[in-house]
């Protein structure tokens, strides 16, 4: 937590030599920065006033203060300590948290070298510090995967499988989700959940959306073609609050619906509750476009990302999915049965329709047909696959019929 803490016009903020641990955002008021030289000389380095921060490289290290700093006026100033800092930067993605400490430790190491500070310098030399942090960090390692999957893109080691989605109704195969794979030649496969929120932090999931995109409009044309369910399976794409936010984001969809020749009301924009609600603004307007063309709009793990739900109302929702963990414990926990049961109640009196992802067993299936839910998901219908082996899954299906 920040305190705030008061100093009177002449006080000493900051002593130069002394232990810090801690910055100070000034509040109200101004200060100035003196740094006495190796010579005894006194250096100005200058003033601050409202809104800027000082002392900030002691919640970086522990070395002494390189400068001194007096109050001015009367000072009111936010303490940011050390271990707030830390508690802050845990959080922080991993290339934020490095880069934010080596900026700091540079900025450290070229005060010392211009010998405005004491010579005999505690401070270790800063290509060590640095060392350290790129070593404690996965920093490197999360560079380095959002550089491969780049390649990765390019050299065709990402592909898609679809899971189907079954009606409960007419127990048919109603359409599918598309799932990144990752097949990298030395790694072998790496999960989505791995990579996903890797790529979500750099300027890639852009990119990567719009490959999705394309390839299973791409596929479900295929699939159409290969099992003649012409325009009636529907194909859910995953999105990320980025996509939405992105100028040529709808364009972009119109453009790939066309060029593949695939109706608007087949596509399934799928965002999860938890990135909707860091993009409001640009996502409502996004929505409303893509719903006004036909597109359905649906909620990916519902009930994991938000405590309100005044968002069910804001935003053009049409699909609620709910997340595998209630359904998972729904036949064992009296608490998720009833909150499954709640979910697909509120969602049927807000005439939202209701898909429940991890469906893992005939019990928890027969379950969500009692409760009139309208579609399942899950490992018990089927995992997801490759186009060729949904072909035959579903020429199986029609055999079956016949
Ligand atoms: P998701 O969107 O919630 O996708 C469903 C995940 O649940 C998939 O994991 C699927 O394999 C898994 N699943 C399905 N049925 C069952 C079941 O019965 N039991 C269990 N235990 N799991 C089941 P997957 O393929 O590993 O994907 C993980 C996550 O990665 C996805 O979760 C999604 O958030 C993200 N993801 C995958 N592909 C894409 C993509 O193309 N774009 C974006 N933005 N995210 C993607
Ligand atoms: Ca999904
Ligand atoms: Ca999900």
């Amino acid at each position: 937590m920040e305190i705030q803490k008061k100093f009177k016009a002449g006080e000493t903020i900051i002593a130069q030599g002394e232990q810090g641990d801690c910055a100070y955002i000034i509040e109200n008021g101004k200060v100035e920065i003196t740094i006495e030289q190796a010579d005894g000389s006194i250096l100005n380095v200058g003033t601050r006033g409202s809104g800027a921060m000082i002392g900030e490289m002691s919640i970086i290290d522990n070395a002494p203060r390189t400068a001194t700093i007096i109050a001015l006026e009367d000072c009111s100033l936010l303490e940011i300590t050390k271990e707030d800092f830390a508690k802050r930067l845990e959080k922080a993605d991993p290339v934020i948290r490095m880069a934010s400490k080596v900026i700091i430790t540079r900025y450290r190491d070229m005060v010392t070298r211009a010998n405005i500070q004491n010579e005999k310098s505690l401070w270790p030399p800063a290509e060590l510090v640095e060392l350290g942090y790129s070593e404690e960090s996965e920093a490197i390692n999360t560079i380095r995967l959002a550089s491969e999957f780049k390649e990765a893109l390019k050299n065709g080691e990402i592909c898609l499988h679809y899971q189907p989605i079954i009606d409960l109704k007419t127990n048919e195969v109603s359409g599918f989700e598309a799932l990144m794979r990752w097949f990298h030649p030395e790694k072998g496969f790496i999960s989505p959940g791995l990579f996903i929120p890797v790529i979500e932090q750099s300027d890639l999931m852009i990119e990567a959306s719009k490959w999705a995109l394309k390839e299973a409009c791409m596929a479900l044309k295929r699939i159409e073609g290969a099992t003649g369910y012409d325009s009636h399976l529907h194909m859910s794409v995953n999105f990320s609050s980025d996509d939405f936010s992105s100028e040529d984001f709808v364009e972009n969809v119109y453009n790939t619906l066309s060029e593949t020749d695939v109706q608007a009301q087949q596509l399934h924009l799928e965002i999860t509750e938890r990135l909707l609600m860091q993009q409001p603004e640009n996502a409502k307007d996004t929505l409303n476009m893509c719903k006004k063309a036909g597109m359905q709009i649906s909620i990916d793990d519902f009930g994991t990302g938000y405590s309100s739900l005044s968002y069910l109302q804001y935003f053009p929702i049409d699909i609620l999915k709910i997340d595998r963990t209630f359904i998972q414990d729904m036949h064992k926990n009296e608490d998720s049965l009833a909150l499954v049961k709640s979910i697909v109640y509120l969602g049927k009196n807000l005439n939202k329709h209701i898909i429940a992802e991890g469906v893992e067993c005939q019990e928890e299936a027969d379950l969500l047909k009692e409760m009139d839910c309208d579609s399942v998901q899950g490992f018990f219908f089927a995992k997801p696959m490759s186009e060729k082996d949904i072909i035959e899954l579903i020429h199986n299906r029609i055999e079956k019929r016949a």
